[in-house]
């Protein structure tokens, strides 16, 4: 035997003993239901390598300050930030707005009245939209064009400044320049998604998959809380929790469309159940309505036409997600043809009904429902042909007393026991 073999086995043990005492996140599972969520409009975190030294170029770009200002002639949109970044803009019709695309970004901006909208912007939004990949998305009241955009250093290197200003032009003029840009560089405002990556497990035999869909994500934050409760973290919370309760429930296995807090567009969400050959689909959502006396859990289905006009709306603001975050809305109708006629599509609508019916008796013992709480509509997100998928809401965060509900660990373990426990009914037949 070699002398010195075993002083190196020592030593090695050692480090790694070292590693375990040192590293805090070895061995939590990734999606380990006590994680807390992401914070708002967070970066997404990067990817999972617990041992690695962090490079600091490798984390994102802090925005820490940033401006609207002027009026409907001429309105800047300035944006500071911690390193020398480079950013990607287009324009984009009905809705009209703009897109800036950067790096992995940080948005932690000192004073949100300074990006009031004002002038031609009418609203901004901002976050993740794919790993490493952040997005700005200012909305425009009219047609408009950039006059000039350059990045400045303030102070000596010390931080940097984005400056764009805009100034109104006429419907034509724009139409003509969107398409001239999409013409040159093919912008549609589609990013790779993280979930493009992600190749999925194959499928072991007698096990069924079920995904689950926590509702929005990364730039699109879904409905906010009267107590400031963000629709996307609480999806994603309660996405966890139930991941963790149907893994109780014996030969399932489940699979997030995210686990962390980046935006996930709603075709790219069908693709992934599609992909993992799910045997059902769980979207989870917690949204506003304009009647904020409406609250209690319900379950929609995919249907040509909607049940009622609740369902139509929720549907609209559901569907509106991919548009909000800067995707082109086109390429989507085109991805997702009226399927509705289709025949599979039928059959599984018949699974979806069955498994919407389970659910809401399941609940109905310990969570409130609204009244007639199974109803369907049109959503984007519920139709891959031959998945049965059902959109649960859970409640409705333009109510208080849900929003406090669905914050409670109490209710949410209750919540998705009950729906774990639908979902072993829902497959009993096949594990007998
Ligand atoms: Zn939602």
């Amino acid at each position: 035997m070699r002398p010195g073999f075993s002083a190196f086995r020592l030593l090695l043990a050692i480090c790694c003993l070292l590693a375990l005492v040192l590293n805090p996140q070895f061995g939590i599972a990734q999606d380990s239901v006590q994680q807390t969520p992401a914070p708002e409009t967070a970066a997404p975190a990067t990817p999972q390598t617990p041992q690695a030294a962090k490079d600091p170029a490798d984390s994102p770009v802090l925005v820490f300050d940033g401006a609207i200002q002027g009026d409907g002639k001429a309105t800047r949109f300035t944006m500071d930030f911690d390193r020398k970044t480079e950013f990607d803009s287009f324009f984009m019709d009905s809705p009209l707005r703009l897109v800036i695309d950067g790096p992995s970004m940080l948005f932690r901006f000192a004073d949100a009245a300074t990006l009031e909208p004002r002038g031609l912007v009418t609203f901004l939004r901002y976050g993740a939209i794919a790993r490493e990949r952040s997005r700005v998305v200012i909305s425009l009241g009219h047609p408009a064009r950039m006059v000039s955009r350059k990045t400045e250093t303030i102070e000596e290197g010390k931080h940097y400044r984005l400056e764009v200003e805009l100034e109104p032009v006429k419907q034509g003029e724009f139409t003509k320049m969107v398409a001239e840009q999409q013409r040159l560089v093919g912008t549609s405002g589609e990013v790779a998604t993280i979930g493009d990556r992600v190749r999925p497990a194959p499928k072991e035999k007698g096990r069924i998959t079920i995904v689950i869909d926590p509702g929005h994500g990364g730039i699109d934050g879904g409905a906010k809380g009267v107590h400031g409760t963000q629709e996307k973290d609480l999806t994603l919370q309660i996405a966890r929790r139930l991941a963790s309760e149907i893994g109780k429930r014996g030969a399932f296995d489940t699979r997030l469309t995210r686990s962390e807090d980046v935006f996930i567009s709603l075709r790219e969400r069908v693709a992934f159940s599609e992909r993992n050959q799910a045997d059902l689909v769980i979207s989870i959502h917690a949204d506003s309505l304009r009647q904020n006396w409406v609250r209690g859990a319900t379950v929609y289905t995919l249907s040509r036409k909607a049940s009622d006009n609740l369902a139509h709306e929720i549907a609209e603001s559901e569907n509106a997600s991919d548009l909000l975050a800067g995707l082109d809305d086109a390429a989507d109708d085109e991805a997702l043809p009226d399927i509705l006629a289709d025949l599979t599509l039928r059959e599984t609508t018949r699974f979806s009904r069955f498994f919407s019916s389970i659910l809401v008796e399941k609940l109905d013992s310990d969570i409130n429902l609204i009244k007639n709480p199974e109803r369907s509509a049109t959503f984007a997100v519920l139709k891959a042909p031959e998945i049965p998928s059902v959109l649960i809401e859970l409640g409705y965060l333009s109510n208080p007393d849900d929003e406090k509900l669905m914050t409670d660990e109490e209710w949410q373990k209750a919540a998705t026991a009950r729906i774990a426990d639908a979902v072993l009914k829902f497959f009993e037949p096949r594990l007998r």
